[in-house]
């Protein structure tokens, strides 16, 4: 097991203060420190002992993410965060302000693996997954910062969360945890490719939690294109997995399809995928694809994709077009770190 202590639930540090001859007391109000105040430091910790302050940083080192960059933007006050890990890696986050409260997205990968053609998140390769702690302190981190409370997260940063099952579980365990921050995991979205065999142990959790799918596409020749994720999980055995997890859970799903022009939106693409829809519990995002400097998607034109939707709404899905915020701040994930990774080797600041 990890030992940096923000990745541990209360009964896995307490059990590690026993074991370094630490006094019980003191495990309940590091944890608070941790997940309640949001400490990024020992030294914040001002009720312990300097000299276990000390031991502890030896010990049970706290990870925390740092601001390497901030964007505001100027359209709907959107915060996008460049953070910097504890090696040197960086990740995006970003902040959206909503009627109902402050969103984070939050990224659970350094970089990505899946490939999918349209995402900037892939562009960079894949480092690594993210510690629980690690996708903790982006929350904590930002919320310090803005000086307000975030009441809901999505989990549709950079990186596939289901390849980072258990510390993405061990995060969801954290952040609704009643002695932390306590978030209701019925305002928690992850959004995942479509990994099936992750999304059939989630759906053994009977978790309050919403499943997104970024699906794009309602064909196998389709989608396999563009996500090579289909390739091995193919449409018809994720829309399976689907039906059975809202039917489980009754969580609604929600469908991410990114509009590309002239290759996945189509009125006979609507049409089917209202009919590979039908019946379930579920709901269609579309989002006009953000562009990507290295990709070669357009977006669909406003026209495109408003007979798009009512073909959807006509065969009975519920489908909305989602509003774009932060669009004058390489809001889409993974594009900031693209560029600081561009630049880093351009020697640019
Ligand atoms: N790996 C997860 C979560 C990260 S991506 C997943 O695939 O769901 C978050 C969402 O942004 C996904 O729906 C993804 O398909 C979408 N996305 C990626 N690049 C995009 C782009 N250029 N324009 C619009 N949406 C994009």
């Amino acid at each position: 097991m990890s030992r940096d202590i923000l990745s541990m639930t209360f009964g896995e540090l307490t059990d590690a203060f026993t074991e370094l001859g630490i006094q019980k007391f003191r495990a309940k109000q590091v944890y608070e420190w941790l997940h309640k105040h949001l400490a990024s430091d020992y030294d914040e910790m001002l009720n312990i002992p300097k000299s276990l302050r000390t031991e502890l940083s030896e010990k049970l080192p706290l990870y925390t993410c740092k601001i390497a960059r901030k964007q505001v933007s100027k359209l709907d006050s959107t915060v996008k965060y460049l953070f910097e890990m504890h090696d040197g890696d960086f990740v995006e986050s970003v902040v959206m302000k909503y009627k109902y409260g402050y969103t984070i997205c939050v990224s659970s990968q350094v970089g990505c693996k899946m490939g999918c053609a349209f995402c900037a998140s892939t562009l960079g390769g894949f480092k690594r997954s993210l510690l629980p702690g690690e996708i903790l302190s982006q929350l904590y981190t930002a919320q310090k910062d803005l000086g307000e409370r975030i009441s809901h997260i999505v989990l549709m940063g950079m990186g596939e969360p289901l390849d980072n099952y258990d510390n993405v579980l061990r995060f969801l365990e954290l952040i609704t945890d009643e002695k932390g921050l306590n978030i209701s995991m019925r305002n928690i979205s992850l959004s995942t490719c479509g990994i099936v065999p992750k999304i059939n142990d989630l759906i053994d959790k009977h978790l309050q939690l919403t499943l997104s799918i970024s699906l794009h596409a309602p064909s196998d020749e389709l989608r396999s294109r563009i996500m090579p994720v289909n390739n091995k999980y193919p449409v018809d055995e994720l829309l399976r997995s689907c039906r059975k997890y809202a039917a489980e859970t009754s969580r609604r799903i929600s469908f991410e399809y990114a509009m590309l022009s002239g290759v996945n939106d189509s009125d006979e693409c609507a049409a089917l995928l209202a009919s590979k829809l039908r019946g379930m519990l579920c709901h269609v995002n579309l989002i006009p694809v953000n562009e990507v400097a290295e990709s070669p998607f357009k977006p669909s034109s406003h026209d495109r994709v408003e007979r798009f939707v009512e073909i959807l709404n006509k065969n009975g899905i519920n489908a909305t077009v989602r509003r774009k915020l932060g669009s004058d701040i390489d809001a889409s994930c993974g594009q900031l770190r693209q560029k600081e990774n561009k630049n880093r080797k351009k020697g640019v600041e």
